[in-house]
């Protein structure tokens, strides 16, 4: 038996890397990763939106020939950060682009948070590369776009990073699609899975921001206490599996221990299993079709006393509620349930409205909204920024 707790290199040559929102909680775990198998990858972009100070240091440690950051500002605060260092600094969306679609560049993590993470993930998929997807987002608000442009290029590939499908992707390899009877993605439950519905009217930004399993960025930290996170995850796999609303479940499972399941028609489910830790799935995506050892966590069954599962409560968390209703209203509701999100959780995180709020305001932003076609990043943005104008204009309204 090999030893399963070293680092063995992979065989292939080294191949390029961009990643973007390096500096982010995925960002650092991929480099995380990229340290174990120094030899596997040769680390060509970085990007990240202001943290430049972070991205300095990784700068110098992975030497990329290019960069980009969020604003001309922060560019040249990174610049002055890095007076010896020959990389070109790319600036905003066409910044990012540039780095997802080098000619140098095999595979792009793309661990942007929020839909600023759509357009370098739609052009590195337009040049044909390979696309490890944290941004769950893309997914949520360009699902169908996404489709067609990975039809229309075959040596553009699409894998995710996010657990639970991670999970179900690796439960469906060898597996025919029309033997899937159904998928299902556990859920922790996030910080208030037993708190009182009567008491969320109190919650904090910094209980909201305690998650208890996953150390991971704010805003998803907080999509997973609303559980708008599942529902994302609902919208994500309806995508990269091709699966109808009705074969997606999703059932709470406070242990995190189960990272998905996949029921067959024969009556056989495989799950996949293991200690919640986001380099396990980061590498397997990396790593693709081949499994490289490396020494993270390991299950410790004896330690393994109980695996629970409940069905989700959608009164005290609506918010899973409103992301299963938006996919099957289709078009861009999805993209407008998404910019609701993004901007009332932005608000929730300072202090500007409280965390019932978030569900109000995009239901209410939903309820506003006509649902349009999908069909372009034109229609999506647009549909984006009106979404978010309507959350700013309801928060700031005296009758909200
Ligand atoms: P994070 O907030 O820790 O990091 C986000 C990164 O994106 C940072 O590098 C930041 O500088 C950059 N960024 C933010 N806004 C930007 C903008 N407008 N333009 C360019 N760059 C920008 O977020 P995270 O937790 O690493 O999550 C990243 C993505 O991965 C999200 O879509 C999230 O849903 C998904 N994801 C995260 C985890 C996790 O454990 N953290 C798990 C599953 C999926
Ligand atoms: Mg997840």
């Amino acid at each position: 038996m090999p030893d399963s707790t070293m680092p063995s290199p992979p065989p292939d040559a080294p191949r390029g890397l961009a990643l973007l929102g390096a500096t982010g909680s995925i960002g650092t775990q991929t480099l995380d990763v990229v340290r174990l198998f120094p030899d596997a990858f040769d680390v060509r972009a970085l990007t990240c939106g202001a943290n430049v100070e972070r991205l300095a240091d990784q700068v110098r440690e992975f030497r990329p020939a290019r960069v980009a950051v969020g604003s001309e500002e922060k560019a040249r605060e990174l610049r002055a950060l890095l007076p010896d260092v020959d990389v070109a600094i790319g600036v905003g969306e066409e910044g990012l682009c540039d780095a997802a679609t080098g000619p140098d560049v095999d595979v792009v993590m793309a661990a942007v948070v929020g839909f600023a993470g759509l357009a370098p993930v739609l052009a590195a998929l337009r040049a044909e590369k390979t696309v490890a997807l944290a941004n769950k987002e893309t997914l949520v608000v360009a699902g169908r776009l996404v489709q067609d442009v990975l039809a229309r290029h075959d040596d553009a590939h699409l894998l995710p990073v996010d657990s639970e499908h991670s999970a179900i992707f690796q439960c469906l390899a060898g597996e025919a699609e029309r033997s899937v009877e159904e998928v299902v993605l556990t859920a922790s439950g996030g910080p208030f899975r037993a708190r009182p519905a009567d008491t969320f009217g109190e919650i904090t930004v910094e209980e909201a921001l305690d998650h208890p399993n996953w150390s991971m960025g704010a805003k998803i930290t907080i999509d997973s206490a609303t559980m708008m996170n599942k529902g994302l995850e609902v919208i994500e796999a309806r995508w990269l599996f091709d699966l109808g609303v009705d074969q997606i479940q999703v059932l709470v499972h406070p242990q995190s221990i189960v990272h998905s399941m996949v029921a067959f028609t024969d009556g056989a489910v495989k799950a996949q299993l293991g200690i919640p830790d986001m380099k396990v799935p980061i590498q397997y995506a990396l790593s693709f079709p081949a499994r490289w050892a490396a020494p993270h966590e390991r299950l410790d069954w004896t330690e393994l006393t109980r695996l629970d599962f409940e069905r989700p409560d959608t009164d005290k968390f609506p918010c899973l509620r409103l992301a299963f209703d938006a996919l099957d209203a289709g078009g861009t509701a999805p993209a407008v349930l998404n910019a609701a999100n993004e901007a009332a959780v932005e608000l929730f995180l300072d202090e500007k409205i409280p965390f019932l709020d978030i569900p109000r305001l995009i239901e209410r932003t939903l309820g506003r909204t006509t649902t349009g076609e999908a069909s372009s990043l034109d229609a999506l943005s647009t549909a984006d920024r009106a979404a978010r104008r309507s959350v700013k204009e309801l928060a700031a309204a005296p009758s909200n």
